[in-house]
């Protein structure tokens, strides 16, 4: 026996075919309760078919999807106490805020004193209490998602399925409605499940990242292991900015050779290995600096340099002709002489490296 509360939702198996396309392939998961879990993927990898599975608006073509660990095949959506908010927001425009707000519940059939009440805290956990009354046309972009939102909690859902839900509103209103909505969860306790593909969004808001792509689940983790530890090519490219470099391991994995240096790893790999390199990882030096000789460091000549505000990102070509990115803070010694061709030599840390297994074309 253990005490672990079972999981708010869990897909088994759960493929999706449409005809010749496999939308979702074997997706297994398991959500706890309270989480809030991110689906991050590109444009088609299977977030939105994912998503409708659990809603009840599509069947899987093999597997089953549970809610605290019941198949809910024979629920429609509406018997699966789940709310979904969508990118469009879908609001009957001919009715008001809380007109809208109040439509599920009609549809449940609840009496209207209660409904009242529950439009009324639904309307005021999104803070519009005092627009109940204004259309959907005389709200801007950021209030009609939040009639969306107090519509899909108005009858207290377990679990809450949110698709690209700030996809259509403007960098600082997403801002501002990311830090609402992670209160708004943290009040109410519902799971969430939110799609995006908005690599930064979903590090900032989520326990834990899902990435997909081609319909497959890659890797889910929290966002630190996921940003520190990718498990594949593809992972490592879609969150944040890396290299990825060809290297040779020597004494069957302890460590690997690039550019002449040698460096251990802290745990040695029983796999053939690409590292990738974080660009604010890597220390750069004037190679007019000599380096002490025990330090790992290799020769590269900077080809390109960006300036950022907090400092530049440069590329550098190291001695093999594999590609570099570093950082180079403000108040570094090569500040403001980046220029083309210039040596240097650049280090890192073994700890700030992590490896993937090595993939045929990439
Ligand atoms: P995402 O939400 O990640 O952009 P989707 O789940 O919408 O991806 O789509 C995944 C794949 O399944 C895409 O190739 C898409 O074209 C296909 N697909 C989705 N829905 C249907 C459908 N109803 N009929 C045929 N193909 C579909
Ligand atoms: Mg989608």
């Amino acid at each position: 026996m253990n005490d672990l509360p079972l999981p708010a939702v869990s897909f088994q198996g759960v493929t999706r075919r449409y005809g010749a396309v496999t939308a979702v392939r074997d997706v297994n998961l398991d959500i706890a309760p309270g989480e809030f879990f991110a689906l991050l993927g590109p444009s088609g990898s299977g977030k939105t078919t994912l998503l409708m599975l659990l809603a009840g608006f599509d069947q899987p073509s093999e597997g089953q999807v549970l809610m605290s660990g019941t198949p809910i095949s024979d629920f429609p959506p509406h018997r699966r106490r789940i709310g979904v908010v969508f990118q469009n927001y879908a609001l009957f425009p001919h009715m008001t805020a809380a007109e809208n707000v109040a439509y599920p519940l009609k549809m449940r059939g609840m009496p209207r004193d209660e409904r009242d009440k529950r439009v009324h805290a639904a309307l005021g956990i999104v803070s519009l209490s005092d627009r109940g009354a204004s259309y959907p046309s005389q709200l801007s972009g950021g209030q009609q998602q939040r009639v969306a939102l107090a519509r899909a909690l108005v009858f207290g859902p377990d679990v809450l399925l949110m698709d690209e839900p700030l996809g259509a509103l403007d960098r600082r209103l997403r801002d501002q409605m990311q830090i609402e909505l992670k209160r708004i969860q943290h009040e109410l306790g519902v799971t969430v499940i939110y799609v995006t593909h908005d690599q930064s969004e979903a590090m900032a808001m989520a326990d834990r990242v899902g990435i997909m792509s081609g319909g497959e689940l890659l890797q889910v983790a929290d966002p630190e292991t996921i940003y520190a530890s990718p498990a594949n090519h593809f992972v490592a490219r879609f969150i944040g900015e890396c290299s990825i470099l060809r290297v040779a391991s020597f004494d069957g994995g302890k460590g690997y050779e690039i550019s002449g240096a040698r460096q251990l790893l802290p745990t040695p790999s029983t796999v053939p290995f690409d590292i990738v390199v974080r660009p604010e990882n890597v220390v750069l030096r004037s190679a007019a600096n000599p380096t002490p000789m025990d330090q790992f460091c290799v020769s590269a000549t900077i080809r390109e340099s960006t300036y950022l505000g907090s400092g530049w990102r440069v590329s550098i070509e190291l001695e093999d002709g594999q590609s570099l990115l570093a950082n180079v803070p403000r108040r570094h010694e090569l500040a403001g002489n980046l220029s083309d061709g210039l040596k240097v030599s650049a280090t890192w840390e073994p700890t700030s490296v992590a490896i993937l297994p090595t993939e045929a074309s990439t």
